[in-house]
């Protein structure tokens, strides 16, 4: 193939980036009989690693999670295996088990199995505990890690998830608990003064009780709030909000899951750096949402 071939999208014949040769690296050979947890990034599927790439290029059966972006299945060699393994969000998991058992299963007839999540799988994906029950097992294990949503899903929308001017530490949590309830293990108290930015990961569902609570333990009611729907994926949509108005903000809009949602004044960073949006021509709102940098500081 020419350059010309490869350097053009099919179906929109608008240029397409160009990939480097990738040699020069010892790509690890998927042995028979092992299990690779790999994570698929958030949505776009460009966001998946090299890694992630040369397992889906060797292995015989994948199994994959709902959040997992097909595309990522095309990449796989044409006589591999495809098999759904996802879940429901909010709901118990019975079926964890069954999927470790069935990976356990496959690796032992002399199977490569590659293990599918979204984002990161040791973020909130239960990578942890199938990895766990594989060990257990005497299966041998590969862990490719992913871009998680809490991260890169916040940066699609023009989020960054720390900022010099606002805070020095992230706290990651989860809206539900294995039993879809608000996690009772949480101290919200603590949270409310100790976090400066709190991403959450499932917390849709859960979100006026959130609010209510971090707003309880001394939260500012106006602090910046925002909700990220299928973050880097095309239809990917953002809501823009704060505390107190966040769960009026959420009917009205409709916003729904998979969804992050980050609280913290980094959210204001949005107004300057919706990279996306600015890719479409909308100019920044914004030059300096945190009121702090003159340009001269920043340039
Ligand atoms: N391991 C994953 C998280 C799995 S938990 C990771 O590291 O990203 C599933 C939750 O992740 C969803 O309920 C949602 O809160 C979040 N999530 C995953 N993909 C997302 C996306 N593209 N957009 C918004 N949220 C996403």
């Amino acid at each position: 193939m020419t350059q010309d071939d490869t350097n053009s999208d099919l179906r929109t014949g608008k240029p397409n980036g160009i990939l480097p040769a990738l040699d020069g690296v010892d790509w690890p050979v998927f042995e028979a009989g092992w299990v690779w947890m790999v994570g698929g990034g958030p949505g776009d599927p460009g966001l998946l690693t090299l890694h992630a790439l040369n397992a889906l290029q060797q292995a015989d059966i994948i199994i994959y999670d709902a959040l997992v972006d097909k595309a990522l299945l095309s990449w796989a060699k044409p006589d591999t295996v495809i098999e759904y393994a996802g879940k429901r969000g909010g709901k118990p998991s019975p079926k964890q088990r069954d999927i470790s058992l069935r990976l356990i299963e496959l690796a032992q007839v002399g199977k490569r199995v590659l293990r599918l999540k979204g984002g990161d799988p040791f973020v909130f994906g239960r990578g942890g505990e199938e990895a766990q029950t594989l060990v257990q097992a005497g299966i041998k294990l590969r862990v490719i890690p992913g871009i998680s949503a809490g991260i890169g899903g916040l940066a699609y929308a023009g989020i960054p998830v720390t900022h010099r001017d606002v805070n020095q530490s992230v706290t990651f949590l989860s809206g539900h608990d294995r039993t879809g309830l608000m996690p009772s293990a949480l101290d919200w108290d603590a949270l409310s003064k100790g976090s400066q930015v709190i991403v959450m990961y499932m917390a849709i569902k859960h979100m006026p009780d959130i609010c209510e609570k971090l707003i309880a333990a001394g939260r500012d009611p106006h602090e910046p709030v925002a909700i990220v729907n299928n973050a880097t994926r095309d239809d990917m949509q953002v809501l823009e909000t704060t505390l107190v108005k966040a769960h009026e903000d959420i009917t009205r809009s409709g916003i729904g899951a998979p969804a992050i949602v980050c609280i913290g004044r980094v959210a204001l960073m949005r107004q300057c750096l919706d990279w996306m949006g600015q890719i479409q021509g909308v100019p920044p709102r914004n030059l300096d949402p945190l009121d702090v940098r003159s340009e001269s500081e920043t340039g």
